[in-house]
């Protein structure tokens, strides 16, 4: 048996590989490079090119393009109608804007355990924890694995909630044969680098209802509207325009647009290379009682963004931190993805106590994110599984 490199032995690759990494190629770069030389750097007709290409790909009514993910999460709160003394449920395997956002509204984010195999939010818990005061319900596509869509619309719909898809790993997959960008209230979407498709920052909202759009577009924009039917007093003349609600500027440059637009042509590409990576993962890892892989649900085409390795506790001798550091000498640099929301300190101070979701609390002891992204080659991936590989046969009970 080769030692693991943690103990002494050499490391199965030479160079670090990381979890994430963006895939940039000339026509991307040359995209942004045409915006710059033109006349509009921001407001200008990248936006709505943009807009369109998400309807076209999603089947979604509208979207509003706008700074990042964090922000579409917020506008689409707001345009929820998300207020003081609200609930809002989420899950708390996410990255912690999916709750943030009901804070910067006011509200009282509820924390909803997971499928202790799907990881994604479980909708019988979602259903136990609604109240009078419940207004939203923010499901994440955690790992860019569908949620299960049915049920949570029919809870929503008979408790009249509205239904915010918080899709930043969802892009690519589609659930039921629908891509997953149409198919809730409202669904957002991010571009950061570490996500399927990238503007360096970048996010939207999607809806197929003609009032949320609406809003939408005002949040985005100060509030200020310049259409005659929603103004309060006379225009003044032509240059006039109103504030009529309290928006931000969220808007996103002409520069991220095109490099959005340049990089959704190749999302099959990207997509097809994802699931690849998965494919060869799962086999892998299948096979070892040490470690447990992510239940897939039939209804979810995955177009995956976050591979989770999960470590059986009970079969190992060492944990998911010694792991990790195992894999790190082994030059394959992981994350964990994520810490549960309410553990930050900032929650913590708001009230509320570690024992909330077992289930997620049980998941993030025992998970650690791969490395998983498009340009990794077939090397790496190998490398990958060697490296998982010397450190289980080393380590098991
Ligand atoms: C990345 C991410 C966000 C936030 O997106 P940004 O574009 O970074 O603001 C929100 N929710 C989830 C689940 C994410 O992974």
């Amino acid at each position: 048996m080769e030692k693991p490199a943690i103990e002494g032995g050499k490391p199965v690759r030479e160079k670090p590989i990381y979890y994430g990494h963006q895939y940039i190629d000339e026509a991307d770069i040359q995209a942004v490079v045409e915006v710059m030389r033109s006349e509009w750097l921001t407001c200008g007709p990248k936006i709505p090119e943009l807009e369109q290409k998400l309807c076209g790909l999603t089947g979604a009514k509208y979207a509003v393009v706008c700074a990042n993910g964090t922000a579409a999460l917020h506008m689409a709160a707001m345009a929820a109608g998300v207020k003081a003394g609200d609930e809002v449920i989420t899950t708390p395997i996410t990255f912690a804007a999916s709750a943030n956002c009901a804070l910067y509204c006011g509200a009282r984010p509820v924390f909803a355990d997971i499928d202790p195999e799907t990881y994604n939010i479980d909708p019988e818990k979602v259903e136990a924890l609604i109240t009078p005061a419940t207004k939203a319900v923010v499901a994440v596509d955690y790992t860019g694995q569908s949620v299960a869509l049915d049920p949570l619309r029919e809870i929503c719909k008979k408790h009249g909630l509205v239904l915010i898809e918080d899709g930043a790993h969802v892009i690519g997959t589609k659930y039921k044969g629908q891509p997953n960008g149409s198919l809730s209230d409202m669904t957002t979407f991010s571009f950061h680098p570490v996500k399927t498709v990238t503007g360096g920052e970048g996010g939207a909202v999607l809806t197929n209802d003609e009032t949320l759009y609406k809003k939408l577009l005002l949040y985005r924009a100060h509030g200020i509207t310049r259409d005659e039917s929603l103004m309060e007093h006379e225009p003044d003349g032509s240059w006039y325009y109103e504030q009529i609600a309290l928006g931000y500027n969220y808007r996103i440059t002409d520069m991220q647009a095109a490099l959005i637009i340049s990089q959704l042509d190749k999302l099959p590409m990207f997509s097809s290379r994802r699931k690849e990576i998965v494919k060869r993962y799962n086999e892998a890892f299948s096979e070892m009682p040490e470690l447990f892989v992510q239940r897939e649900i039939p209804e979810s085409d995955t177009t995956r963004h976050l591979y989770i390795l999960r470590l059986v506790p009970e079969r190992l001798r060492i944990g998911r931190k010694r792991f990790f550091e195992a894999l790190a000498a082994e030059n394959v640099c992981c994350n964990v993805n994520y810490i549960p929301t309410y553990y930050f300190p900032y929650y913590e101070k708001l009230g509320y106590k570690r024992g909330l979701c077992p289930r997620a609390e049980k998941l993030y002891e025992e998970m650690i994110s791969l490395p998983l992204y498009y340009a990794m080659t077939d090397e790496d991936v190998e490398s990958v599984i060697r490296a998982v590989s010397r450190i289980v046969d080393f380590y098991r009970m």
